[in-house]
């Protein structure tokens, strides 16, 4: 097996790390100063549904965290569990050289880390911070300069996997900023996801998250319709799922998130589309793939739509429901 930390994709030359190659200590030892110091505390914040499970992973490799939610609730299961709890991004800064923001959107990003008593008020020379929400490409080009004017790092690493990949430790990264600090970057991420995704520059994390996503709200789409219909021909939806599953109409909506009630055990759909990824959120992330369209002059024509569909079930009340009750809602749009 190779004990190289680095390794490079054969055919897109991107740096590409995943759990069957664990990074050499020595190499990492050679990155920083910061990595050393391996089990120093690490900062995190945002416990939502995904921080909430990437944090315990951390605690799982033996980090100590130091913890900031604006909702106090996220936080305490992680006091109780003897994680020290902060009561704003400032403090979390001054008391971590490596830091996790795990947010919604790139409004809450920016004030967590420039707000009144955000991260840059106290971060350290030196510092590691690593933004995996998804947000604005440009947000994480922006807040990249303000802390390299504090003499910090910033990276953009925002995740694909879902809830269940975040539990399990199997996220995927997709990692933009300066290349020598990769390898910093790696031995944190590793500890939640099982690839861990060199991309470029600052914010081309973003722009990878942004293309997947666009892609996964149209198959959903596409998913929830192709069983609507074959639910409504008379075909027992579980044997159609089997088929699709089978057949050319695959993919991971089809296979591993199915929207349809009933047809898969522990997805969002079998618990009345509770946790898992929010209609919200989909919405925002389209928005961010039409705003980039837009600026590139790049046709998005199924993008486009699936944008207006999920404001459209944000505006009918399926806000805070998973991304794949999009299958209700064509349900419920049953009178066309
Ligand atoms: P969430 O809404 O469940 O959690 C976000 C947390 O951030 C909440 O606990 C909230 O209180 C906290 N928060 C908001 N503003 C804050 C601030 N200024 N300071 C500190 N805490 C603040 O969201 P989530 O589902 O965990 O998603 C987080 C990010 O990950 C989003 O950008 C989302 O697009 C992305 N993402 C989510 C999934 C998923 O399946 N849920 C998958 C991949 C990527």
């Amino acid at each position: 097996m190779a004990a190289s930390l680095r390794l490079r994709g054969a055919a897109s030359g991107l740096r590409y790390w995943s759990r069957r190659q664990q990074p050499a200590a020595a190499s990492l030892a050679a990155v920083c100063s910061r990595s050393m110091a391996s089990k120093t505390p690490v900062g995190f914040i945002g416990l939502g549904n995904m921080g909430n499970p990437m944090a315990k992973n951390l605690m799982k490799h033996g980090y100590p965290l130091i913890i900031y939610d604006v909702f106090p609730d996220a936080c305490k299961e992680f006091q109780d569990a003897g994680e020290q709890v902060v009561s704003s991004p400032a403090d979390v800064a001054e008391k971590a050289d490596r830091i996790i923001t795990m947010l919604p959107t790139s409004n809450n990003a920016i004030e967590a880390y420039s707000g009144a008593n955000g991260i840059l008020k106290k971060v350290k020379k030196g510092s590691l911070l690593i933004d995996s929400s998804t947000i604005d490409p440009t947000v994480s080009k922006q807040l990249a300069k303000e802390v390299e004017k504090m003499g910090a790092v910033f990276m953009d690493a925002p995740v694909s996997g879902g809830v269940g990949a975040a539990r399990s430790g199997n996220l995927t990264f997709m990692v933009g900023g300066v290349e020598d600090e990769f390898a910093a970057a790696q031995e944190l991420l590793g500890c939640m996801g099982s690839n861990v995704v060199y991309c470029g520059a600052v914010g081309t994390g973003q722009a990878a998250k942004i293309c997947n996503n666009m892609l996964l709200a149209i198959s959903m789409i596409g998913t929830a319709e192709a069983m609507n219909l074959g639910i409504r021909l008379g075909l027992d939806p579980k044997l159609l799922a089997k088929i699709l599953n089978m057949s050319s109409g695959r993919c991971w909506s089809s296979d591993t998130y199915n929207p349809v009630p009933g047809v898969m055990d522990g997805v969002p759909s079998a618990n009345n589309y509770q946790g898992g990824f929010g209609t919200t959120l989909m919405a925002k992330d389209l928005g961010l793939a039409q705003d980039s369209a837009t600026s590139t002059k790049s046709p998005i024509l199924l993008g486009s739509q699936a944008h207006q569909i999920y404001r459209v079930m944000c505006a009918k009340g399926y806000s805070k429901k998973d991304f794949s009750s999009v299958f209700q809602f064509l349900r419920e749009e049953e009178t066309f």
